[in-house]
């Protein structure tokens, strides 16, 4: 077999403690008892500036978790969804949640009531804890699973008839601490590897979102696997991107407890927001996304801010193009670059950069095998494994992989193999430094802005208009965003291809979406490839969308 092997020394990944333990308990790994870790850091507010640390953190989770078993029945493998825009409260309930044994679950803030519903129906939502501006889609997506309006829950911020997570702890801080509930912990017979903690949506190679079920291990397993990669100094990080996102899990939630490193949660992204954070917070390490890259090296606005203390940027989650790559160099030539290239089914990372490669001579690679890491890369056609230089899929296996998906064993079977690997839909190669270079994806998901879009869930929608007989959505490039959603769409008998039905069908889809789906084009055509079997052939689409 032809393995790819990760050229940095194993890191030890405690297999018996959950996260909880792992991250607030005295059991070698938590800040809160490591004398030399200096003074705790914690959540921090970047426009309020209120702040949690550690120990408040551990005190307030703790509280929670007491609170919610005896007030909500809330019980170890139950699932806790988050809906709600970056705040320092929503580490505080993942925490109180994996300390109870439960999973947790986070939705993005901009789903409509169907998006959040069926969000609720696949993570099987027990409690929903929001905020107030989303409260009423929360609600009503509540209400179309069955969950009671009792058990949805504030974050933060005050609405009539809703409690707030705040009132919860309160009261239990009136308790002694000997009356609050003890965490849970792994059962014996089990290790951290057979739980799982979170469950976070990816559509994976095909079809609608699923709940990607990640274990305690595979958080830990990761944090261990980046400090390895961490460079020198105090770890800060500004929490740019959204918490319901892997990187955002792990990045602004886990990791920055591990490091006892201040994580800045940004409310709500705005480009001055955020250039004003990291200038006030003196942020030196951005991860980003590459729209908002693209960004920095096209808006005016960045020119007013004083950016000569940023040390370098981190790139992810979608491919970004060697001229913004160089664009980014020339503007600010005192940084370094770096990418982590991986997926929420692999806890984010697989590759990224060590410190003697944060340069942007190997920018455009997604950086190295990370610890404990192997890979294999398989010929596209034959499934032969390949060797360095070879292009083909990318699969990888380390404690980072996920469990699988959650109710779903076929699409858990199609998407890990029974060696263990996960088998990401990326096309790409190794070259002989063991450096990865993502080239394509195979799987049908479209990336915009760094976010997931189904291709599915826009073909389900559009098929149930009265006007559509058959469809498929494919993603064409696009500056900006990495790619955004055109429909081939074949019209019911008698309807005439007009760019009236046209511009009615991207109404139709605004209407039911998130934006970030919307649909920017639509194109007549008399049939959409299919197979024998009827599946959907989006290979010959993709190229005959490429077609002059
Ligand atoms: P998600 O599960 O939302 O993180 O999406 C994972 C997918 O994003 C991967 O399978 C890739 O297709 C893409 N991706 C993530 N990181 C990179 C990267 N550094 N370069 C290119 N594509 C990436």
């Amino acid at each position: 077999m032809v393995l790819f092997k990760t050229p940095h020394p194993d890191v030890q990944v405690p297999d018996d403690i959950t996260t909880w333990e792992w991250a607030f308990e005295d059991k070698g790994h938590s800040p809160l008892y490591d004398e030399s870790s200096g003074p705790l850091c914690g959540y921090i507010n970047a426009d309020t500036k209120e702040r949690l640390d550690w120990r408040e953190v551990k005190t307030k989770a703790t509280q929670l978790h007491t609170a919610l078993v005896r007030e909500y029945g809330f019980r170890p493998g139950d699932t806790v969804s988050l809906f709600s825009t970056n705040t320092i409260w929503y580490p505080v309930a993942m925490w109180a949640v994996v300390r109870g044994g439960g999973r947790v679950n986070g939705a993005s803030p901009a789903y409509n009531v169907e998006e959040m519903t069926y969000a609720l129906k696949v993570a099987k939502t027990k409690i929903l804890l929001t905020l107030p501006k989303s409260l009423d889609v929360a609600l009503a997506a509540a209400k179309e699973v069955g969950v009671p309006a009792s058990s949805v829950l504030l974050l933060e911020g005050r609405v009539d008839g809703f409690r707030n997570i705040q009132d919860l702890m309160e009261r239990c801080e009136e308790q002694r601490q000997q009356q609050q509930e003890p965490p849970w912990t792994i059962p014996k017979g089990m290790t951290n590897a057979d739980v799982c903690g979170y469950l976070n949506f990816s559509s994976g190679t095909t079809g609608l979102p699923k709940a990607v079920m990640l274990s305690h291990q595979n958080i830990i397993a990761q944090c261990h696997q980046l400090k390895q990669l961490q460079a020198a100094g105090q770890y800060k990080i500004l929490a740019v991107m959204p918490l319901f996102h892997i990187t955002g899990v792990v990045r602004f939630c886990h990791y920055p407890v591990f490091m006892n490193g201040d994580s800045v949660m940004l409310p709500a992204f705005t480009m001055e927001a955020m250039l004003r954070a990291i200038c006030e917070f003196q942020i030196k390490e951005l991860i980003l996304v590459p729209p908002i890259i693209i960004r920095l090296v096209r808006d005016k606005i960045v020119d007013g801010y004083d950016l000569r203390h940023v040390e370098r940027w981190s790139s992810g989650s979608a491919p970004i193009s060697p001229e913004i790559i160089s664009l980014l160099q020339k503007k600010f030539p005192w940084t370094g670059f770096r990418q982590g290239y991986g997926a929420t089914e692999s806890t984010a990372c697989i590759t990224a950069h060590p410190p003697s490669h944060y340069d942007y001579r190997y920018a455009t690679t997604g950086g190295m095998l990370v610890a404990n890491t192997v890979a294999k890369v398989l010929d596209l056609t034959t499934g032969k494994e390949l060797g360095p230089n070879q292009t083909g899929e990318i699969c990888a296996r380390g404690p980072q992989i996920a469990m699988g998906y959650l109710d779903n064993p076929t699409a858990t079977a199609e998407t890990f193999d029974p060696e263990g690997f996960f088998h990401t839909g990326d096309v790409g190669h190794f070259d002989d430094e063991g450096l990865v270079h993502i080239e394509d994806r195979i799987k049908e998901m479209i990336k915009v802005k760094g976010l997931q879009v189904p291709p599915a869930e826009l073909e389900d929608l559009l098929l149930g208009h009265d006007l559509v007989e058959d469809c498929a959505v494919l993603g064409i490039a696009d500056d900006y965003a990495g790619e955004r959603p055109k429909a081939y769409v074949v019209l019911r008998k008698g309807v005439e291809p007009t760019e009236a039905v046209g511009r009615t069908l991207l109404k139709f889809v605004k209407e039911k979406k998130v934006r970030y789906k919307w649909i920017v084009e639509v194109e007549f055509t008399d049939q959409v490839p299919k197979s024998p079997t009827g599946k959907l052939l989006r290979r010959i689409l993709k190229v005959k969308d490429k077609e002059p």
